[in-house]
């Protein structure tokens, strides 16, 4: 992702309202007299925190905040809560990184994930055996130090590393490497959750595998990870990171599906994304970005000009290569941009060290910090869209719905190999047979006075496009507010997610923010 992108740094302007979800009722007195009550915080400063989440568009407090030393104290607090005559809504919460409260409780209990790893690092390598067994509450970045330490690393990533192991394998993890390894929770081996009803289970393929299923792309609504086993590889020292630009939407995507095919895949590249600008963006927006210098930004622009179509495009892809390849590695990416089709002489290079390339995001993060529009809404709307659509979509949506826009945010558009995916697992792909789907994520920001209700119509019609066009996509990061939504998010899985509900949060107490289950309560 590159998330600057377009951000044309406009002063910030009050950016929007944000809407209360309804309130639970109050706790009951015997979890003060509680052996975990002295973790418990029911003070505002700690409610609030966990009121609201990145996105800034929904909020709601809980009564209160435990801040958990071991998995055993969510055990016992979902325990109590579960056998209570009156059970409160619980939700783990990671680093908060969703956008619509999906980690909220309100009127509840919002375990404060990440309070388990302070004091010690949950983080143990096992490198003869490839694998690390993770904290859910660590974050990805923790998670890549602790294993390069063995010169081991994990092999799938989300393009922004400060966000939970248990935030991300709720729902999948998606990045540029997924065309070849599959989502995070196609990298899972064993799984400890603590279940809705407070028990702590060890699950893996082979062990209680319907709640290790269940888990994987979950949504929380299964129990807590308390641990993951995440399968390891060797760590690769640097990387060639390129972007690649392109004006026409069909050469774009078949550079993409080239890159993913199994063929190209052995050889070429390790990590395929891209992204698509719209109309003015790059003549508008920032004068260089921490990729593009000012000299490349100007021939960008002069590229969109002279383009007519609307939208530019770019590959972003990297080679990953070490001291035994260092010498190969300019060969090697010749050999495979010599099957590629972009906009001659639009390739734009760098050279970085693994880590630089993995946490690149992090730069962008503090760059949108200083300029102000990190904490601001974001209307973030992340689809899969069958390959057959994709072009359909581009037509429809980006040069139509969204092309008369000049939004601050980032386009990103890639291609991920279907039987990289687990379909037992809750995540859900469309349901076609098309072995390619795409993942679009318009990842906007609201910055000025009634942007986040202008950003919303336009997902409400980018959704009904959609259905309209009966193109199969499935929402990513989901957000529905009826069950009929969910049933259809789901399609033929929802029976069977229902099934493993009842047997796992009978009471339907975990995480609500996501209100896909009618509460009991
Ligand atoms: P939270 O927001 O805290 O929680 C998310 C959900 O999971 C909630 O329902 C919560 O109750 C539940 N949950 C949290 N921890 C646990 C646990 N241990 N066990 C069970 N349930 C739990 N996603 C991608 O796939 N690829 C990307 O490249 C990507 N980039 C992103 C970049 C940015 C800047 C941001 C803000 C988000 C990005 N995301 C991406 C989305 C991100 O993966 C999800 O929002 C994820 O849920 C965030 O993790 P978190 O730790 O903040 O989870």
């Amino acid at each position: 992702a590159f998330l600057i992108g377009m951000a044309s740094f406009l002063s910030i302007v009050a950016a929007g309202q944000i809407r209360p979800l309804p309130s639970g009722g109050q706790l009951p007195s015997g979890l003060f007299v509680h052996s975990i009550a002295s973790m418990i915080r029911t003070d505002r400063n700690a409610t609030t925190k966990a009121s609201s989440d990145f996105g800034r568009i929904v909020e709601a407090a809980p009564e209160a905040v435990l801040h958990p030393a071991t998995p055993a104290d969510i055990a016992a607090l979902i325990r109590f809560s579960a056998s209570s005559k009156a059970p409160f809504p619980v939700a783990p919460r990671g680093q908060g990184h969703s956008a619509r409260g999906q980690s909220l409780a309100p009127g509840g209990v919002v375990v404060d994930m990440r309070a388990l790893g302070r004091g010690h690092r949950r983080i143990n390598v096992s490198a003869g055996a490839g694998y690390v067994d993770a904290g859910g509450e660590q974050l990805w970045i923790d998670v890549l130090r602790a294993t390069l330490e063995h010169g081991l690393a994990p092999r799938a990533w989300t393009d922004y590393l400060r966000l939970t192991v248990g935030g991300t394998l709720s729902n999948a993890g998606i990045g540029g490497q997924a065309f070849r390894h599959g989502p995070q929770i196609a990298n899972v081996r064993e799984l400890d959750v603590v279940t809705g009803t407070g028990e702590l289970v060890t699950c893996s393929r082979e062990e209680s595998s319907d709640l290790f299923f269940a888990v994987l792309g979950g949504l929380g609504q299964f129990g807590v990870i308390t641990r993951a086993r995440i399968a390891l590889e060797p760590a690769p020292k640097r990387a060639r990171w390129v972007r690649l630009a392109y004006t026409d939407v069909t050469v774009f995507t078949g550079d993409q599906e080239l890159l993913i095919s199994k063929k190209a895949s052995e050889a070429g590249f390790d990590y395929v994304e891209g992204q698509v600008q719209l109309n003015r963006t790059l003549i508008d927006g920032p004068e260089s970005t921490p990729f593009f210098s000012g000299a490349d930004i100007n021939r960008l622009a002069g590229l969109v000009s002279r383009s007519g179509s609307g939208a530019i495009y770019f590959i972003e892809a990297a080679m990953y290569y070490d001291e035994a390849t260092a010498s190969s590695v300019d060969q090697k990416l010749e050999a495979v941009l010599e099957q590629l089709s972009f906009t001659p002489g639009f390739v734009f290079t760098k050279d970085v060290t693994y880590v630089q390339f993995l946490d690149r995001v992090r730069v962008e993060e503090e760059v949108l910090r200083s300029v102000g529009v990190w904490d601001v809404p974001h209307p973030w709307l992340n689809l899969f869209i069958p390959r057959s659509r994709i072009i359909g979509f581009d037509t429809g949506v980006l040069k139509g719905i969204l092309g008369g826009t000049n939004p601050v945010g980032v386009i990103l558009m890639y291609p991920m190999n279907t039987n990289k995916w687990d379909d037992r697992m809750t995540a859900v792909t469309p349901q076609t047979e098309e072995d390619v789907f795409y993942a679009v994520s318009l990842l906007r920001s609201a910055v000025a006075v009634g942007d986040v209700e202008r950003l919303e119509r336009e997902n409400e019609a980018v959704l009904a496009f959609c259905t309209r066009e009966a193109i199969r996509c499935k929402q990513y990061l989901p957000h529905y507010t009826s069950e009929d939504g969910w049933r259809r998010h789901f399609g033929t899985k929802w029976e069977r997610i229902a099934e493993l509900k009842a047997k796992y949060d009978p009471q339907t107490i975990m995480a609500p923010g996501q209100r896909i289950f009618q509460s009991s309560i």
